[in-house]
């Protein structure tokens, strides 16, 4: 009957996928606060958030203040990119900029697997 295909239809053609696949637009850059040595992740728009500058390094140019959630001290960055989107200079006062790996490594959770060997910090985490 055609109301059984109407349902089908109504089934299969309501929930399209959405067709985006990760973060094309999405520029995720890490920084290390200089004084109490936090490690902060950051995503910047493409789109948005480059300049196009002639007067420099880079291609684009990314002018962000960053501040982390610990001793909440302001970072300045100006970090040029080519035309690739990478990064080919940077200038960050009171942090600095790391690698996705140093971000990682920093943020490894890697709890240890013997709870009496807990350091007595561990209860303020947080
Ligand atoms: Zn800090």
């Amino acid at each position: 009957m055609g109301l059984v295909d109407k349902i089908r239809e109504f089934l299969t053609g309501g929930s399209k996928p959405s067709g985006e696949a990760g973060d094309p637009y999405g520029i995720l850059l890490y920084y290390r606060c200089q004084r109490c040595k936090t490690p902060v992740r950051i995503r910047v728009d493409r789109r948005n958030d480059l300049n196009r500058e002639d007067d420099g390094p880079g291609t684009f140019v990314l002018r962000k203040e960053v501040m982390d959630d610990r001793c909440f001290s302001l970072m300045h960055s100006e970090i040029w990119f080519d035309s690739g989107y990478k990064i080919v200079a940077s200038d960050v006062t009171g942090g600095t900029l790391i690698s996705q790996e140093e971000y990682e490594s920093l943020t490894d959770p890697s709890p240890p697997s013997e709870e009496t060997a807990a350091p007595p910090d561990q209860a303020a985490n947080d």
